[in-house]
């Protein structure tokens, strides 16, 4: 019973940890306390959607399974702004998510260098200040250097459904308890966070004529670079939308909400509020969209998306039967709220090893987290960083302009989080950079080196980049010549007409140039390269200008990450800081400009503030650079 490394908990973030750990040649034991419920979706079934399409296309390329298993059991897909620029570009799956989590397992059980057992981890074992193993909660003993934590919302959790709680890790499912109390014999900080769900309910008491269908999207590109297609039997969600009656019925029932009734203290996702959040919070709105989509092939439950709630089950059918085409609703499963214990993580390096134990390891939503897919990267990353530890070899940390898991990451290790913390484009101030299309090219290095792809993965992405750069070279050879159809399409879209020939790439470059114009004017180059390859290329080269700024302001931002500080600079006088801002950083008066961007609250935008601002000072010798 010794492994290399031992993963506790099979949730997304244990699954890709388990993995990624194995993959690298480790013996991994992965417990977790149901092997049914692997990869289980706790909330809504979908994977990607707005900066979360990029940590799953992260993922996939360093050989997380989260992208593949959501195409395998994709139910529909949408591409989220569509009409905008390709890095604010997003796909969002929507999965069976009984399917998801079969497929998972089955993964799991299959995987080389992986043993899963059902069991309840109870305790740490030490050997003097090394950890060496744990302990079940039925005293089965297993050992390991390395241990990875990734018990989600299970320790300590506690479900309300109106004034009723029960002690729970997730509906249906005992909580872990012991773990968290053990954990905090060793010293490490622990809080409390809440996070809800909708109820799901009856299809058969959906009058779905009377909402909008929305088909799915067939011509998008998979999730996972190594999917070939799209299944063919996806299906159709609906809309509907609350209105000012099923206002006044949540409003009425508010003080048995244990949100506003203060039983629940705990601070939830912001960005994920519950329904009676909506309501108290956008009082002037009179409606709200909800989204009614199957939770599989093979079951009648509706996942109502858009009103998690923890109102008493009464009160949440009174409400839903407010609702156009839920008038004869029947409620299979209601909402509910849930309180955990998190770790503050802080206490972690970027590796996430834990400063003061090395060998241990937190990852997924015990880091204070939300989400399906930030669980995922730092499974993931913690999987490949006890893989890296077991070889002496040093950590893999990714920077905040390579990925949105470095972002992550260094967000959840610099900063104190007061709420669940959910990836946002906003974090990313690189997000430029940071695209959809363009995961391959961040990341499959650091796949090859550290040996996270099977031959056959790599020999796929080699064959993408290679298109990539082929077509890359083709259209800067390839010219067009003036002509009728370009010149109308230039004085469209305001711009000059051509007078002489000019390359495909500078075309490309022009506004109103897209593939269906590429498409006609150069029309036996456009077939020899399938139309990812094509959209790949255009996003490359229509971003050029702005990607190469970019990149020289990261060069300048990273000398500016080293910038000094100057003692008892004046922070209150920068009034292009947020008053925030202007607050914490009076207060806790970073030494360098590094330092000011890990202090919580700090955005992005006030230390770009601040680094211009010490950066004219330094031009006058007011400040010193390392
Ligand atoms: C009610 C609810 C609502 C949610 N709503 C949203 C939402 O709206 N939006 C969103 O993005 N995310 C939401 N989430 C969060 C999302 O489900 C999680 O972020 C994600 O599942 C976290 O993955 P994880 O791997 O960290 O943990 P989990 O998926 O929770 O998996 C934890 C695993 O650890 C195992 N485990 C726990 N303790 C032990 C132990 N002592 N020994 C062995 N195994 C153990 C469990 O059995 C489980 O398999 C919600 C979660 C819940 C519960």
């Amino acid at each position: 019973m010794n492994f290399d490394v031992i993963v506790v908990g099979a949730g997304h973030a244990g699954v890709e940890a388990a993995r990624a750990a194995s993959q690298m040649g480790c013996q991994v034991l992965l417990l977790t306390m149901n092997a049914d419920q692997i990869a289980a979706m706790s909330c809504n079934p979908a994977i990607g959607g707005l900066s979360k399409s990029q940590i799953a296309k992260e993922i996939d390329i360093l050989g997380g399974w989260m992208a593949r298993v959501a195409d395998e059991s994709a139910y529909q897909y949408r591409v989220l702004n569509e009409r905008k620029g390709p890095a604010v570009q997003a796909t969002r799956v929507q999965v069976d998510r009984h399917e998801y989590r079969q497929i998972m397992k089955f993964r799991v059980e299959n995987q080389s260098g992986l043993l899963l057992k059902q069991a309840q981890v109870a305790r740490l074992l030490f050997e003097g200040s090394k950890i060496k193993g744990i302990e079940t909660s039925i005293g089965q003993k297993f050992f390991a250097r390395q241990i990875i934590i990734t018990t989600g919302t299970f320790m300590n959790g506690k479900a309300h459904i109106g004034r009723q709680s029960f002690a729970s890790g997730r509906a249906g499912e005992p909580p872990s308890l012991g773990l968290s109390d053990f954990l905090k014999t060793l010293g490490i900080k622990i809080s409390r966070f809440k996070t809800g769900t909708v109820p799901r309910v009856d299809a058969r008491s959906v009058d779905f004529s009377r909402m909008e269908r929305q088909e799915s999207q067939t011509s998008c590109a998979p999730l996972s670079i190594f999917s070939e297609k799209l299944r063919p039997d996806l299906r159709a969600a609906y809309l509907a939308y609350t209105n000012p009656k099923t206002h006044e019925t949540i409003r009425a029932s508010l003080d048995q909400s244990p949100l506003y009734s203060g039983i629940i203290e705990s601070r939830g996702p912001r960005y994920c509020p519950s329904v009676e959040d909506k309501i108290v919070r956008f009082a002037d709105k009179d409606r709200h969209q909800l989204f009614l989509e199957r939770e599989g092939r093979w079951t009648n439950e509706v996942y109502v998306g858009g009103v998690s709630t923890s109102l008493p089950y009464d009160c949440q059918l009174e409400f839903l039967r407010t609702i156009e085409g839920l008038e004869s609703v029947e409620i299979i499963r209601p909402g509910y709220a849930i309180e955990y214990d998190y770790i503050d993580a802080t206490q972690l390096l970027p590796s996430l090893e834990m400063k003061e134990v090395p060998g241990l390891y937190f990852a997924g939503q015990v880091n204070g987290t939300s989400g399906y897919e930030e669980a995922g990267a730092q499974g993931l990353m913690a999987g490949i960083n006890s893989g890296l530890k077991n070889f002496e070899k040093e950590p893999l940390i990714l920077k905040r302009s390579e990925a949105y898991i470095g972002v992550l990451i260094d967000d959840l290790v610099s900063k104190t989080t007061n709420e669940p913390y959910r990836m946002l484009s906003s974090r990313a101030e690189w997000r430029l950079l940071l695209r959809e299309d363009n995961a391959e090219q961040r990341l499959y290095s650091y796949a090859k080196r550290n040996k996270l792809l099977s031959l056959s993965d790599e020999q796929k992405i080699e064959a993408v980049l290679d298109e990539r750069e082929k077509l890359h070279s083709k259209i800067k050879l390839t010219r067009v010549l003036p002509s009728q159809v370009i010149n109308s399409r230039l004085a469209a879209v305001g711009q000059n007409e051509l007078k002489s020939g000019i390359s495909v790439h500078e075309l490309l470059k022009r506004p109103g140039f897209e593939l269906p114009e590429i498409e006609m004017l150069v029309p036996l180059l456009f077939a020899e390269h399938a139309q990812q390859d094509w959209k790949r290329v255009m996003s490359d080269v229509k971003y050029e200008g702005y990607i190469r700024q970019c990149e020289s302001q990261l060069k300048q931002m990273e000398r500016l990450e080293r910038l000094k500080i100057p003692l008892g600079f004046n922070f209150s006088a920068l009034k292009a800081l947020p008053i925030e801002a202007r607050e914490k950083l009076t207060q806790i008066r970073p030494a360098t400009l590094g330092q000011a961007g890990r202090i919580s609250g700090i955005t992005p935008a006030s230390i770009s503030v601040l680094a211009i601002h010490l950066s004219k000072a330094s031009d006058k010798g007011a400040c010193v650079n390392e």
